[in-house]
């Protein structure tokens, strides 16, 4: 380096080491609000913009707004979504494939969270735990950054959704169960439910919306008007609750009393506080995203998250909370409203598929049971019967993905031999499929539909690789961010190293994301 070189640099280290000469840095976050909508693309935002007066206008105003976050794995579904979210992690790394999936060794099916090892604690029977998530959650580094000076908490109606964001080391993960009409947990997280939930249920809740009658909040000429009206009380009640904004209501009251009871954003270092609203997946798959249903669960869940910012703006003050927004998945059309757009789609049940594989491996190998399990992504084979008619596995599964392809409307169809080897990338389809495959949880075949086909009998469903089921909100507003629109492409991935950016904390352990440095105060 010449003289001159490092005069400059000296110059420079000396100006750079004035404090006065910066802005001031934001005040440090004393909370992290993590909160997913169930179902819910980005469109939504646009579309019923105009009808937004709470939670969602406020960090559409205030927030930093990313307008092109798409997954980019396959499938997308609530489990996966939900891992991601504050993990960053892909369900290659994390092990969270799908809702639910054949377990080999087990011989049956297993959900992303069921563990025979708890119990429900304030419901019947075994309970739910973090355990097939491998990897670390933000909430997990804030825990070990602080040395556990801080509280994680996870709040949703579905246990999965409540899980698998709030991670391993949380001090509690609550989700509603409809038979009990009241919010549960696990013996993985304590022995007992805690006092302040044992007492919110003690004050039945559910029961309050007995009777209701749910119609549009704000009516509009584009939208029918429509009615709803709830059972009277008891499991009835409950299960018609979760397809309706009251669970979503629910859910936010259960919130602010989380807030009280665990002094969230009082304790030295971050808490951390996931919650997912899960009614509007239950309301978009009966009714579709072009339903007047679907509008006023947003405008309502707009409302919610508004309460809950209130709220936490009451008991902690402006400035204070992180909040982030995003959605685990979005949704297709009804094929019913896509077919009045003479837009193509349909509707094939995954058993077409699996039949089809049956059938191409009893002609070529003989009879048998060829087909063992099935998840979202596809079928997995009878490794015994393969093994003990002496064949070769990558052979079968080529023969069987051969058949998938021979099927109407299948898009594509990759053997795990092609994932293992690398080969099924050369596009964005190819590589979500990979990113989506865990060796020793996924299938043998994997099978993506043509877009907007769907394998429901009524109403719609997610899962696909295509724009209709990738594309989410993704905004942040507080202290450390720059408000603003971000047209630049992102992932719902990039949400835990931005966040662990923010607070300081380590990045989650299988984060596959980036800190958006863009939206981020310097
Ligand atoms: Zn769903």
């Amino acid at each position: 380096m010449t003289r001159r070189k490092l005069l400059v640099v000296a110059l420079l280290t000396a100006a750079c080491g004035f404090p006065q000469g910066r802005p001031a840095l934001p005040a440090k976050p004393k909370l992290v609000v993590a909160i997913v909508i169930d179902q819910f693309r980005y469109d939504y935002l646009t579309r019923f913009r105009a009808n937004y007066s709470g939670g969602i206008a406020e960090l559409l105003d205030r927030g930093a707004v990313f307008t092109n976050a798409r997954y980019r794995q396959f499938p997308t579904v609530t489990a996966v979504g939900h891992s991601i979210f504050l993990s960053g992690a892909m369900p290659s790394l994390s092990g969270i494939i799908d809702n639910q999936w054949f377990d080999r060794g087990l011989n049956r099916q297993v959900t992303s969270v069921s563990d025979e090892a708890t119990q429900l604690l304030g419901g019947a029977g075994p309970g739910s735990s973090p355990r097939r998530l491998l990897a670390s959650t933000l909430g997990d580094e804030m825990k070990a950054a602080s040395r556990g000076n801080c509280r994680v908490i996870g709040i949703s109606l579905k246990d999965r959704a409540a899980i698998l964001p709030s991670g391993h080391a949380a001090d509690g993960a609550y989700w509603f169960d409809p038979r009990a009409g009241a919010f549960v947990s696990s013996t993985f997280y304590f022995k007992e439910l805690p006092e302040w939930v044992r007492g919110f249920n003690a004050s039945r809740p559910a029961e309050g919306y007995g009777n209701a009658q749910w119609t549009p909040l704000a009516a509009s000429p584009d939208y029918p008007d429509f009615r709803k009206k709830m059972p009277g009380g008891g499991p009835e009640l409950y299960v018609a609750l979760e397809a309706s904004p009251y669970a979503n209501e629910i859910v936010e009251a259960f919130a602010e009393r989380a807030i009280d009871a665990e002094r969230l954003g009082g304790h030295a270092a971050a808490d951390l506080l996931a919650v997912s609203f899960s009614a509007n997946d239950y309301v978009g798959h009966q009714m579709g995203p072009d339903s007047a249903e679907v509008r006023d669960m947003a405008l309502r869940v707009d409302r919610s998250i508004g309460k809950l910012l209130a709220f936490l703006d009451r008991r902690l003050g402006p400035g204070r909370v992180v909040v982030v927004l995003t959605a685990d998945h979005g949704v297709a059309p009804l094929p019913e409203v896509l077919a009045e757009r003479k837009m193509p789609g349909g509707r094939q049940p995954a058993k077409v598929v699996l039949d089809a594989i049956q059938g191409a491996l009893s002609g070529r190998f003989g009879e048998g049971r060829w087909v063992a399990g099935a998840s979202t992504a596809g079928a997995y084979l009878n490794r015994e019967l393969i093994a003990s008619k002496k064949l070769d596995e990558a052979q079968v599964e080529a023969e069987a993905a051969k058949a998938a392809r021979g099927v109407p409307h299948v898009l594509r169809a990759y053997t795990r031999a092609q994932v293992m080897a690398g080969k099924a990338g050369g596009d964005a389809i190819g590589e979500a499929v990979a990113n989506g495959f865990y060796a020793s949880r996924s299938g043998d075949v994997f099978v993506v539909m043509e877009p907007y086909w769907i394998d429901v009998e009524h109403g719609t469903s997610h899962g696909s690789p295509f724009d209709y089921d990738t594309h989410v909100p993704v905004i942040f507003m507080g202290p450390g961010v720059k408000p603003g629109h971000y047209g630049g492409t992102i992932a719902p991935n990039d949400i835990a190293p931005t966040l662990a950016t923010l607070l300081g904390v380590e990045t989650p352990s299988c984060s596959a994301g980036r800190a958006l440095a863009e939206m981020l105060v310097r």
